[in-house]
């Protein structure tokens, strides 16, 4: 079983995305455990405060070390991977959700404000992982961006008519060739006849071949070697 322990400003906003559907039947069969912990509670002051300006001037507010620290030391065994969501770290792959789906616990840590306190990054995390080359408010949607593409990766959480084996950035590293489901005809539009014909052989190659396309067309950065 993977457990994923959330280090947030806000556990409530997990509530949604991990509550419906796919990872939530996860959760129920105890394939993985989801936990948002609340870093407020590793706090010391009246008010609860996490955050405070940074040193040497500048805009808006930093997360502090010292609650990020105490919380991950609570949640920290031998097997855990610390990552710290932030748009400076590894851009996120399929490949790097192949490798954590193989872990058995993962704790992240959801940044807010201008970030976090440098000291978290020198000597608290284990890796620094990045979505996308935007910024977005907080670590919160990255998490579950990362906590989502992990889950599905782990063995019995999809059903067998939802199989990722196939799939785009899958083993071949190429994107998903073109379905269609009824009816054969919507708007003048037809499914190829090829995915009508019951030859699963050339049914394969049909695909393989569109995968091919699709992929020199849209992402040939995926695939130089093959082209
Ligand atoms: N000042 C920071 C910088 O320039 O790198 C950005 C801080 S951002 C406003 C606040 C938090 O949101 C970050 O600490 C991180 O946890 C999260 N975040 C924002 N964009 C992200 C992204 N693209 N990928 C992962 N996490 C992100």
């Amino acid at each position: 079983m993977l457990k994923v322990d959330i280090v947030t400003l806000f556990p409530d906003i997990f509530f949604g995305p991990f509550g419906e559907s796919i990872i939530a039947r996860a959760i129920e069969n105890r394939i993985i455990e989801v936990n948002t912990v609340d870093l407020r509670d590793f706090t010391t002051d009246k008010r609860k405060t996490v955050d405070d300006k940074p040193y040497g001037g500048g805009p808006g507010m930093l997360m502090q070390a010292e609650p990020l620290f105490k919380a991950v030391e609570s949640l920290k065994t031998e097997e855990s991977i610390v990552i710290l969501m932030s748009p400076q770290g590894e851009p996120f792959k399929q490949k790097i959700a192949e490798k954590l789906s193989e872990k058995r616990h993962l704790i992240i840590i959801c940044g807010h404000y201008e970030g976090v306190d440098e000291r978290v990054r020198e000597s608290l995390i284990d890796s620094e992982i990045s979505i996308g080359d935007y910024v977005l408010t907080s670590g919160n949607l990255p998490a579950m961006v990362v906590v989502d593409a992990v889950a599905r990766l782990i063995p019995g959480v999809l059903g067998t008519d939802e199989s990722s084996n196939s799939e785009s950035f899958s083993e071949e590293n190429l994107l998903e060739y073109p379905q269609y489901t009824r009816p054969e005809k919507f708007r003048g539009m037809k499914v190829p006849d090829v995915l009508l014909s019951g030859n699963h052989g050339k049914i394969a190659e049909w695909r393989m071949s569109e995968s091919l396309k699709r992929t020199q067309k849209r992402r040939p950065d995926l695939n130089a070697d093959q082209f």
